[in-house]
């Protein structure tokens, strides 16, 4: 066993290691030691509280850190780069799930007291803890089902759902303070239960109403209700690392939904209100006939364009994290250099199926930081780009988010490529992306249309040149 003091100094240096965590993640340069920091932070929290603050049952606490840490092992070796967004999504899941069972545990145990003020303090702490997480953990099964395709990316928008939304809200204060008068009388089951119902099946409706192309927004929400549900388990158990660490997730989950609203040019109510994504505008056409004929190019025309290029703009998409495309594309990039092409890349803020899934996939395949550019950095220099190669991406390259109100994507600013010389998709077919919409830009004078697995295709363009 270890002293309270240094249980105390350890939570307040594994906290200083969450922040620099989190502030080496905010930069490619810097991931890698965030995490290490991370790691650090975590080992030092978990170290402390199984020496220092728990005080029984070691044996099933032993059982229980084998049991979740051999399957987290497992998890993370057998886990494609592509499954990535929905086992994040599946893991938020758990946070809200264990706020629920400490919430109704530390409800149960007959050993916590408390009197007056102090237990309505408590109840209230518990009901909100139980409340967020039930909402993380239904909200991101369903997040998980839409980010893996087991469930429709389209909004699922009932009739009336605000007034819907509206009353689960009211109903959920009202049962809050049937909670705390119950419990003073030494009851308060039920209304726990049944909120927990409620709040159930408000995250499943929330998010089953967000429409495909702002599920961004929704990824880094239930990220911040996950932190959150872990800051109110903190203050059930009296844990402050618990309420400090949570927080950090919390806020700073908010914070990245913000970026990612502005991203796309959404108001965050409008987003959490749901609905976006149900215009219908552009999806009349989503066979695309009426827009004219596509023109096809092989690697080997797409290798000499590239050699003959002075400036090549790479924008990679969700397609790229699919076909696994991201080494070569790196070896096509250094050969590119060598011949003196200027070669940059173009990153869409909500470019694959999660925040800065493209920088991942970049810095694994080792490509130079300084020559990969945010959106807002670059869209200005497209009218002097030769080449752009958009790889396995395309909401983040459709023009109808800029010139087609009605159209999901409406508002979106978007990597505007075809303001340059020529663009080249890379592709398998014409299938629509993840808002399901077509895409003008295949059709236009100075598109051209490289068909297959992107691999595949840039293998063959790597060796044409
Ligand atoms: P999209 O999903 O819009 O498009 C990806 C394209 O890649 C598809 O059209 C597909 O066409 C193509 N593709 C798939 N597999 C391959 C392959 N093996 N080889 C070549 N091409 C392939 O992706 P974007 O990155 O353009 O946009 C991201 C979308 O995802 C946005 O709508 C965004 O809102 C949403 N989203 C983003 C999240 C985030 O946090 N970043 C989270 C959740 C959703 P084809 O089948 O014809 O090959």
């Amino acid at each position: 066993m270890i002293s309270p003091g240094i249980v105390t100094v350890s939570y307040i240096a594994a906290t200083i290691l969450f922040i620099l965590a989190l502030g080496g993640l905010s930069n490619q340069e810097t991931a890698r030691r965030g995490n290490w920091y991370g790691i650090s932070g975590m080992a030092i929290a978990l170290l402390a509280t199984v020496f220092g603050v728990v005080t029984q049952n070691y044996v099933e606490l032993m059982a229980a850190l084998v049991i979740g840490g051999s399957i987290g092992i497992l998890l993370a070796k057998r886990v494609q780069m592509t499954e990535m967004p929905e086992l994040v999504a599946i893991l938020h899941s758990l946070v809200g799930l264990a706020a629920v069972m400490v919430g109704y545990a530390n409800f149960m145990d007959s050993s916590v007291h408390f009197e007056g003020v102090e237990l309505t303090i408590h109840d209230v702490e518990t009901y909100l803890g139980i409340l967020i997480g039930a909402v993380t953990f239904s909200g991101s099964v369903i997040a998980f089902g839409k980010l893996s395709g087991k469930i429709g990316g389209k909004p699922m928008t009932l009739p009336g759902r605000h007034l819907f939304n509206l009353g689960l809200l009211i109903a959920a204060f009202w049962f809050c303070r049937e909670f705390v008068i119950q419990s003073a009388a030494g009851d308060g089951m039920t209304p726990l239960i049944i909120m927990t119902v409620i709040a159930l099946v408000f995250g499943i409706h929330m998010v089953m109403a967000i429409g495909g192309a702002d599920m961004p927004v929704v990824v880094s929400m239930l990220n911040s209700y996950s932190g959150w549900a872990a800051s109110a388990t903190g203050f059930m158990l009296n844990n402050d690392l618990l309420i400090v660490t949570g927080a950090l997730v919390g806020s700073s989950g908010a914070i990245l939904s913000y970026i990612m609203c502005r991203a796309m040019n959404r108001k965050f109510l409008s987003v959490i209100a749901g609905g976006f994504g149900t215009g219908g505008g552009t999806t009349a056409k989503v066979g695309g006939e009426d827009q004219g004929e596509v023109v096809p190019i092989d690697a080997e025309e797409t290798a000499a364009l590239l050699a003959n290029a002075k400036e090549v703009m790479i924008i990679p998409g969700y397609g790229m994290a699919v076909a696994q495309a991201q080494h070569i594309v790196y070896e096509i990039t250094s050969a590119l250099r060598k011949k003196g092409v200027n070669v940059r890349f173009g990153i869409h803020p909500v470019a694959g199926r999660m925040p800065g899934h493209m920088n991942v996939l970049l810095a694994e395949a080792k490509v130079p930081y300084d020559i990969v550019f945010e959106m807002d950095e670059i869209n200005e220099d497209f009218p002097d780009v030769d080449v752009s190669v958009v790889i396995g991406a395309n909401d983040i390259v459709n023009p109808s988010a800029l010139d087609e109100p009605d159209s999901p994507i409406a508002g979106m600013p978007v990597l505007e490529c075809w303001k340059g010389t020529t663009s080249i998709v890379l592709k398998r077919s014409m299938a629509t992306g993840y808002a399901g919409v077509q895409n003008p830009l295949f059709f236009k004078e100075n598109t051209r249309m490289l068909f297959g697995d992107a691999k595949d295709t840039l293998d063959a363009v790597f060796k044409a040149l």
